[in-house]
This record gives structure tokens, sequence and C-alpha cells, in this order.
């Protein structure tokens, strides 16, 4: 059986072998780039080349790019432990052209790959075009034989993909597995696409137009293409599995925490190991890119994913630290393919287990609140969020901590009245610092937390998170 580390190569060197330059991933945390959290997606490292604002000595290029998805405008953080394809940090496959090949090309590629050196079954895969693009949906005839029933057109955002509010933009086609009629789930555009039966597998982006801010969109001198294919879930269908979960890679993470919780990799305890096997991943790389665990920015997203890893394991009955534990098995799986997470080995183990020493005693004791405030709630009732703010105050449960905490019990939390009793100590802070003297220093850090959230504010601490790589 292909493992991920197998299928990654088998990727790269198909694409090299059709001339394309082999190129690293960039590290999670964008340089130069504070619109985005972290990386996202493969085309990141070359929105300049896209736009034509970089030059390099290669028109081709492919990548294995370490994805994050766990903060602004994509973030799968909710998703993890429910779905069976996604993660917070994935690996994203993909090709690319900077004005050289172009449709045809992409999709002759793709499927000549996914049918031929993957071995897939055609009969099991399907997939979308932007409505109004014939041009596509007459590529895939042509190319793949789909009958029209498979080439399906979708009007949608899902299908047309932009950089941003101007720039380079285009329709996309996304291709489908369907992992058979024992899954619940409909194909795209259907009511139940949300289903894990058909599972997205790659998208194609085509960059054939550019936005302006005035509204206008004009086709582009240079069309290029943009590709992203999740590692995991292809490694799942090439695995004969249905969940990415199930892969090689991930299950060697799960049994790991069964390992170290003395605990059935199946049980009950099932979705706190998948959740961890994730978390431990995500957690681990970004301190391997020089994020730490902080109040903010980069750094709160990043303590909040290992809070809650930690509550799982908690859940599973842990006692002592656990994700530190863990690392090892991590470096075990991805060091080779990413030599980072060897060379940061210490420090990410060291700062897991920091952390989760700092949050252990809270964390009993928050939850101990929590389920005696969830005791005497009436049947449904949302958790008041003076409670909620009590938690993250004195506790350190970030809110979505706690949100996920009542989401497994059907029950929300007031989210209104947390914001308004985090206002309301801010106002006090606020108070008491005028009261103090009101110096200009405290007066300019007020300013600058109310216009950016404390958060939000990213400045300083990217800074000195790529000072520490
Ligand atoms: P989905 O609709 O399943 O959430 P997406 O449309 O958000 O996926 P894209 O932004 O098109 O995904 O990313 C390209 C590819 O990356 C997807 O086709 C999928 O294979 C993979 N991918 C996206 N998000 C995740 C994730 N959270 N975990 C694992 N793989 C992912
Ligand atoms: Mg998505
Ligand atoms: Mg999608
Ligand atoms: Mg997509």
């Amino acid at each position: 059986m292909a493992s991920l580390n197998d299928i990654r190569s088998t990727y790269l060197d198909f694409f090299v072998r059709n001339g394309h330059k082999r190129v690293d991933s960039s590290p999670l945390v964008p340089r130069n780039d504070p619109t985005l959290m972290f990386a996202n997606s493969g085309m990141v490292q070359f929105k300049n080349c896209f736009t034509g604002v970089e030059t390099r000595d290669y028109k081709r290029a492919t990548t294995a790019q370490k994805c994050v998805r766990a903060g602004g405008k994509h973030n799968d953080l909710d998703n993890v432990g429910y779905t069976a394809r996604h993660h917070t940090f994935f690996e994203m496959l993909g090709n690319f052209s900077f004005g050289d090949y172009f449709k045809d090309q992409a999709i002759a590629f793709a499927w000549e790959l996914l049918t031929k050196d993957f071995g897939l079954n055609k009969d099991k895969l399907l997939v979308t075009v932007y409505y109004t693009d014939d041009e596509a949906a007459a590529i895939w005839k042509k190319v793949a034989g789909l009958p029209d029933s498979r080439i399906i057109r979708i009007a949608s955002d899902d299908n047309f993909w932009r950089m941003g509010p101007t720039g380079p933009c285009g329709p996309c086609t996304e291709i489908f597995y369907d992992h058979g009629d024992h899954i619940w789930g409909g194909p795209p555009g259907s009511a139940e696409e949300d289903g894990d039966r058909f599972i997205e597998i790659w998208n194609n982006v085509f960059m054939q137009n550019e936005q302006f801010a005035d509204g206008t969109m004009r086709p582009l001198d240079m069309q290029s293409i943009d590709t992203g294919m999740g590692l995991e879930r292809i490694g799942a269908l090439l695995q004969g599995k249905h969940d990415n979960y199930d892969t090689d890679l991930m299950r060697a993470l799960i049994e790991a925490s069964a390992h170290a919780t003395n605990s059935d990799p199946d049980g009950p305890g099932k979705t706190s190991h998948r959740v961890i096997a994730d978390h431990l991943r995500s957690t681990s790389f970004l301190i391997a890119d020089g994020v730490t665990p902080s109040n903010e920015g980069r750094g709160y997203v990043l303590r909040r994913i290992m809070r809650r890893a930690m509550r799982h394991a908690h859940m599973l009955g842990a006692k002592d630290p656990v994700m530190h534990k863990l690392v090892p098995s991590l470096v075990r799986q991805m060091g080779a393919a990413y030599p980072e997470l060897q060379r940061a080995q210490s420090l990410i183990e060291e700062t897991q287990l920091l952390e989760e020493t700092r949050f252990k005693t809270t964390l009993d004791r928050g939850l101990r609140l929590l389920n005696d405030e969830l005791d005497h709630l009436p049947e449904g009732g949302a958790l008041p969020g003076g409670v909620a703010f009590k938690l993250y105050d004195t506790y350190g449960f970030p809110l979505d901590l706690t949100q996920d905490v009542l989401r497994e019990k059907a029950r929300e939390v007031d989210v209104e009245g947390f914001d308004a009793a985090m206002q309301e100590q801010k106002t006090k802070a606020r108070a008491a610092w005028s009261g103090a003297g009101g110096t200009a220093d405290a007066k300019i850090w007020f300013e600058i937390a109310e216009a950016h959230g404390t958060t939000e504010f990213l400045g300083y601490d990217t800074e000195t998170a790529e000072g520490q790589i």
C-alpha cells in the first residue's frame, strides 16, 4: 500500500516529469503579507508570479504546501472531529503555470495523473465547472469522456476564485470522488453536498480575468493555472479508505494518542483521538515555523488549538501532559519530508509541555465550574455570557473552547453576553488606568487594542515570531 509519503512523491514526480520545477513549501507564517494569518493554499508563495510583479526562471512549478486553516476566511477548526475530510493542518499538492499552459493542458494533466498514475476508477469521478465556463465543460468531455450528468455547472463562488477584492481571478473546476451510497451526502450543488459521500479532491483554478476596484472585470494577458489537492484526501482514496483519519499517517498519530492516554483508539473517545492527532500536527508545525503561544494574533490561534487538544486529552482521562509525548511519532511520520520538524523537535516538545502544564490546573477547575453551571441551566438553555467570560478571564478558556464543550451537549453560549462582559471589563480597566494617572502609553495601547481587537493585532507578534525561526 502506498503511504502518504509515497503519494506525495508520486504527485511531485509526475509534474517534474512534465516540466515543472519542484519548489519547497513556504513557511506557515507568510512573509510580508499582513493580510493573511497562515499559508492556506499552495498559491500563497506565488502571488506575485500570477500578477506579473515577479518573474522567476521557471514558468511551471509543483509543491507540497503546508497549510493551516484555523482562522480568517478559511477556518476548518470546527469541522475537525466532525467530518471525514477536514484538518486544521493539511498538505496541499499543487501544480502551477505562470503564463505558460492553460485550461486544456491542466485538465489533461489532472485526468492522466488521477486515472493512470493513481489508477482511480473513472466511473467514480465527477467534476464541477463554473456555470458560464463552456470551454472547461467541453475540455472535460473531450479529455475524459465524462457524460454531461457528471460535469456539474455551479453558479456560486465555490467555482469562481478571487485572489482578493481586486486582482487576478477566474473560474475553477473541482474534481470529486463518490465514496459510495453507504455514506450520507449528495453531489456538489445538491442540498446534501456537505456530507462525506462526494468528496472534493482537487481544485483547478483558471486565472483568466482581472477584477478592478470600479467593478469591471477584464481578460488577463497572462493566463495562469493554480491547483490544489489535499494529500490526505487523495491518500484516503488510494488506501481504500473513506476517511482521511484512516490513512496510514493519521492512524499512526491516533494510535500514539491512544497509547499515551491508555485508551481505545476506536472506543468512545474516538473523536478526541482524531482531534488530538489533527491538533498535534497544526500546533507542532506552527511552533516549528516560529509561532509561540500568546494572547494575540497568530500566537493566540496557536494557543486556542493547543488548549482544545488538551481538553480532549482531559476527556480521555489523562492526568498528566500528553501532547509533548506525541511529538516523536509526528517527527517519525513527517520529519523526512519536513526537516524543520526534526530541527525544532525539542522546541516543540518544550513548548507543548510548558503550555499544557500551565493550563492543566485551570482546565480542571474551569471544567468543574462549567459542568456545575450546566447542571443548573434549564433544558436547552444557553450558557450565560458572564459565565463564558469568567471561564475566559479567570480560567484561560478561549470562547471557542467553551463552545466546543457545549456543542457536544447541543448547547450554545450567549455570545452577545460574552461580548458585553468583555466590553465592561475593558471599560473598567481603562478607568483604572486613567485613575492611576492615565499615561500616554496606556491610551495608545487601548486605541490599538480597540481598533484591531486584542486578539487580532498581528504587528509585533508576527515580527518576533518570524525572528525565531
Ligand atoms: P471543502 O469544500 O471540502 O471544504 P475547499 O473547497 O474549501 O474544500 P479548496 O480551498 O478548494 O478546498 O482547497 C483545495 C483542496 O485542498 C481541496 O480540494 C481539498 O482536497 C484540500 N482541502 C481543503 N481544505 C482542507 C482541509 N481543511 N483539510 C484537508 N484538506 C483540505
Ligand atoms: Mg473548505
Ligand atoms: Mg469546496
Ligand atoms: Mg474547493
